[in-house]
């Protein structure tokens, strides 16, 4: 399913037919996530994007209560059971847990339970704070004291039997530690990965051939639900209980003293669960764990508030699918606290010296982040990171994950400032901070001078040129561009184009080296033939210019139609003349440092030398002359609200290959707003400008069916 964005138009502001149609979508979308969540165990979005899903439709709900019936989202958990396994059905329903993203969400929790319970607010009343691990809840129902049954969730009502499976845990007792058991006691709890056994995992699964589990969390849940139980006994799950189903009898009154309780029975329980009398000490514990976070080595994703009065718990019910006692006080998905143990420097391309923090691992959004950059020079002194600080990283959708600062308090004695080299640590050469004349200030990152002697900006020119939005040849990624390098295969663009010829005279063939094969050889010299024919536009961006991405690449590749006419002006104004540098400039769009940037790619021999070796080899393709006749080509577009049938990004990439400009606000030079549902002020202002506005449907006929 493609990835929308959530509408962005306040519920407030929506019409009861528009509520309805984004409350289906959202509907469908969220079922088809859960499923994949929890019976396929591979989601495809993180928790965030999933939960700004969930909040949105439990809005439209609340905003328009005609929305919700018996069977809608709200008041399930969870997916249905997968097929693979047998049904149990829970003798007490599995709940979820309503959730908190801020302080004053705590605070407005805590007044409604006192409101419910018509308890004063000098009246004393105590919650646990405990972690919310990042696991599977699981039910084990043990009878006379011996585990019958284990069972996962499921969609709260239902789960699986995954009996078999939960008795090679070690963690799960095969039998209570009582003299005179209970007749019947199911436990709950969260079985969950450390952070090391899941590495070993993927290290295993890696070294199988098969692609490596994203999270600690869906390493649990395929580990817990494998049909053959030696797979499972083989992952070493753990568990923490911290709850029950259906009991013959209570050893306690309160959660604390049942979670004690359960501790006496043989179970383990978390050791950073607390009794708190008052708001500031549950959010006092709250901070507590967030700052533990990083070196618990397994993942938490909350603290979870509980009522501890056992009869106040029971008089609060639940409504829908959460108990009113009980509140799941997350943490912000996409950021993480874990610790420095390096900081590394990486050469770009074009010799930036990039330093990035060695991170212990920490799960973010649903993927496990050892590395996060530190940006440059500029950032890291600004910053002041160094090797042992705790510090607090963030992800944001696919971008390289970012270190936002460090915790003072959790400095290590003893620390120094990071010294940032002068020298490149590739080659060697010095590396030097720019001063850029137009602003008159010191450029914020280093490069290294080396140019063509730094072997680490040849190995990246090689990287872009080879990524996906350049040549893309499949089977030639960053790890085997390496390889080839290092053993001096491919150094130079050009000599991918003359592998297989080489190949074939060679006494080591490539199907002999460790990790290839026949196959796997002829596989890639196909992808290579397959790429000698190459549009103009992703050639130029190919060359790794800089300060030439894809857009100014389409740019030049518009204005020149072909290879030659852009090298022939480049020469010439690499070598001083006036009219050639005008020309450059004065394509719309480019300005004057992408010019710039071009006179230094061509004024450099070496540049040449490579061109000549590289077009023997390849043909750039002049780009399609479907922008001319286009309806759209030459006019300025700009897309508001969201789209249905294609994405924006597809719509604005869509718009660009037709000739049309995109922009991203309207004024009197747009010509065309495309506005879907959700679309605000811009459509305001484009009714206010008189200017032409299509829907999405519009566009379509528009672009006249020129979007394949
Ligand atoms: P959610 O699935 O986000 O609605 O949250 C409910 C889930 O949180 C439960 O089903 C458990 O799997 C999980 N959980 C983790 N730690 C705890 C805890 N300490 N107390 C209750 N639930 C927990």
């Amino acid at each position: 399913m493609a990835r929308r964005p959530v509408s962005e138009t306040p519920v407030e502001e929506l019409g009861a037919g528009e509520a309805k149609r984004q409350h289906r979508r959202l509907g469908l979308e969220i079922a088809e996530h859960d499923r994949r969540y929890y019976q396929d165990d591979a989601p495809t979005i993180t928790d965030a994007e999933y939960d700004a899903l969930r909040l949105r439709y439990e809005a439209l709900e609340k905003r328009f209560p005609e929305l919700a019936s018996a069977e809608t989202l709200t008041s399930t958990v969870g997916a249905a059971p997968s097929e693979k396994f047998a049904k149990r059905r829970h003798a007490v329903p599995m709940l979820s847990l309503g959730k908190a993203y801020t302080d004053d969400e705590v605070v407005e929790f805590v007044a409604r339970v006192r409101r419910f319970l018509r308890i004063p607010d000098e009246a004393p009343l105590a919650f646990t704070a405990e972690p919310k691990v990042d696991g599977l809840s699981l039910s084990l129902r043990y009878q006379n004291g011996e585990l019958v049954a284990a069972t996962t969730r499921g969609d709260g009502t239902e789960g699986e039997d995954v009996t078999p499976n939960a008795r090679t845990v070690s963690d799960i007792p095969h039998r209570l530690l009582a003299d005179d058991p209970p007749d019947h006691f199911e436990v709950r709890g969260e079985i969950y990965l450390t952070h090391a056994d899941f590495a070993l995992i993927n290290e295993r699964q890696i070294a199988a051939g098969k692609p490596p589990i994203a999270n600690p969390r869906n390493g649990a849940a395929g580990s817990l639900r494998q049909l053959d139980p030696k797979v499972t006994a083989s992952r070493p799950l753990r568990f923490f209980a911290y709850a029950w189903g259906e009991v013959s009898i209570m050893p306690a009154n309160t959660q604390n003293g049942m979670v004690a309780a359960l501790a006496a029975l043989g179970f383990k329980t978390n050791p950073l669960t607390r009794l708190c009398r008052s708001t500031d000490e549950m959010l006092e514990q709250y901070r507590l764990i967030e700052s533990e976070r990083a070196t618990l080595g397994y993942d938490i994703d909350g603290v979870v508030y509980k009522v501890d009065d056992l009869s106040l718990q029971e008089r609060l019910g639940a409504v829908s699918r959460e108990p009113r006692w009980a509140l799941a006080h997350k943490f912000s998905a996409e950021k993480a606290t874990t610790v420095v143990e390096a900081i590394e420097i990486q050469v770009g391309r074009t010799g930036s010296l990039t330093p990035v923090a060695k991170l212990t691992p920490v799960t973010v959004g649903g993927v496990v982040v050892q590395n996060a950059t530190l940006h440059n020079e500029e950032e890291i002194t600004r910053k002041d990171v160094r090797v042992g600080d705790t510090v607090t990283i963030q992800r944001a959708g696919d971008v390289i994950p970012q270190v936002l600062g460090a915790i003072l308090d959790k400095r290590p004695p003893g620390s120094e400032p990071y010294r940032f080299p002068e020298t490149c640590p590739a080659c060697g050469s010095s590396a030097v901070r720019e001063l850029n004349p137009r602003t008159g200030r010191v450029d914020a990152v280093r490069r290294c001078t080396g140019g063509l002697v730094c072997p680490a900006q040849a190995v990246e020119r090689l990287k872009h040129f080879v990524s996906r939005n350049a040549f893309d040849i499949e089977g030639l990624g960053e790890q085997r561009i390496d390889e080839f390098y290092r053993d001096s295969l491919v150094t130079r663009p050009g000599d991918i184009f003359t592998l297989a010829e080489r190949d074939g005279r060679s006494l080591t063939r490539l199907e002999n080296r460790e990790g290839w094969g026949r196959q796997s050889a002829q596989n890639l010299f196909a992808a290579i033939e397959a790429r000698r024919r190459i549009g103009l536009d992703r050639f130029i961006f190919a060359l790794g210019i800089r300060h030439v991405g894809e857009t100014n690449a389409r740019l030049l590749a518009r204005h020149f139609g072909t290879f030659e006419a852009l090298r022939e002006v480049g020469i010439r104004a690499a070598s001083g003349d006036a009219e050639a540098s005008a020309e450059l400039t004065a394509i719309g769009g480019v300005g004057e440092v992408v010019a710039e940037a071009l006179v230094d790619f061509f004024r450099e021999m070496h540049n040449e030398g490579m061109l000549d070796e590289l077009l023997a080899q390849v043909a750039p393709q002049p780009l399609e002359a479907v922008s001319a006749t286009s309806p759209v080509a030459g006019k300025t577009v700009v897309f508001t609200g969201s789209m249905e049938r294609i994405t924006r990004e597809e719509a604005k990439a869509m718009a660009e290959r037709l000739g049309a400009k995109v922009a991203g606000s309207v004024s009197a030079k747009t010509d065309i707003v495309v506005a879907g549902p959700g679309a605000g002020s811009k459509l305001k202002k484009a009714a206010e400008l008189g200017l032409q506005v299509v829907d999405e449907d519009g566009w379509f006929e528009l672009a006249g069916g020129q979007n394949a």
